[in-house]
């Protein structure tokens, strides 16, 4: 069952009605719209509740995908009651976790501009998020910061652009994951772009930013560690560089 991702379109949406299409043996509920995040892309699920008609809430521990990632299911904490089908509900997300999520995805795209390198894997959480890269070379933390907090600074807009699969195919220098492609068969590949007609960096991606670079606020790179003889790990985290 297809879900509506109201999300893709806007990342600020805290909050949306919605109706129940099913309750899976689980009790994973699935809507016909969402703006609840499904994990992918390294980055969590939301969390947060659905109001009832009647006022009572279900509180919803994860979201997650089913068997396409068109699929969204979002699973109520063990102790929350289980809405029936066809029932409306208000989606409220836990919007001060969500936001933090934005903020550390997006300063993941930040660090990838100023690592030219192919990426392994990434991980975003609200404290500690990280990004591995394919070098070699040795890279000071103070000296990345310095050049991430730059680009938070300069208030670059961040935006979303449809190209098609055959635009990709023309530019492959675009994906910089080494290993993961782009979803393929929609015909249509969602680009994030940073700066004023993506000067700045543009990178296929289905997750949620913050819309200008000064919103990711403060971060600094907590550690590089050495992942094998051509790996990085970057670790970033919110706050100044701890002197
Ligand atoms: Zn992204």
């Amino acid at each position: 069952m297809e879900t509506r991702q109201l999300f893709t379109d806007d990342a600020y949406l805290s909050t949306a009605e919605a109706r129940v299409l099913a309750v899976n043996e689980a009790g994973g509920i699935i809507l016909d719209q969402t703006c609840f995040y499904a994990t992918s892309g390294g980055q969590p699920g939301d969390t947060g509740y659905f109001e009832r008609a009647d006022g009572s809430r279900i509180a919803i521990a994860a979201t997650v995908t089913g068997q396409t990632k068109a699929e969204i299911i979002h699973l109520p904490a063990t102790d929350a009651p289980r809405p029936e089908p066809g029932e409306t509900l208000v989606l409220h997300v836990d919007w001060e976790r969500r936001y933090r999520l934005m903020r550390m995805h997006t300063a993941c795209h930040l660090l990838s501009v100023i690592c030219p390198y192919p990426i392994t894997g990434a991980s975003v959480s609200e404290e500690d998020s990280w990004v591995d890269f394919d070098m070699a070379e040795t890279m000071d933390k103070a000296d990345i910061t310095g050049q991430l907090m730059a680009l938070v600074r300069d208030n670059h807009p961040v935006f979303t652009r449809w190209i098609t699969e055959a635009e990709l195919d023309a530019n492959p220098g675009i994906v910089k994951s080494k290993n993961v492609r782009p979803p393929r068969g929609a015909g249509q590949i969602r680009l994030v772009c940073i700066g004023e007609n993506a000067a700045v960096d543009s990178q296929p991606c289905g997750g949620t930013h913050v819309s200008e670079t000064q919103e990711v606020g403060e971060i600094h790179i907590g550690k590089i560690e050495k992942k094998g003889k051509e790996n990085r790990r970057f670790r970033i985290r919110f706050g100044p560089l701890p002197q």
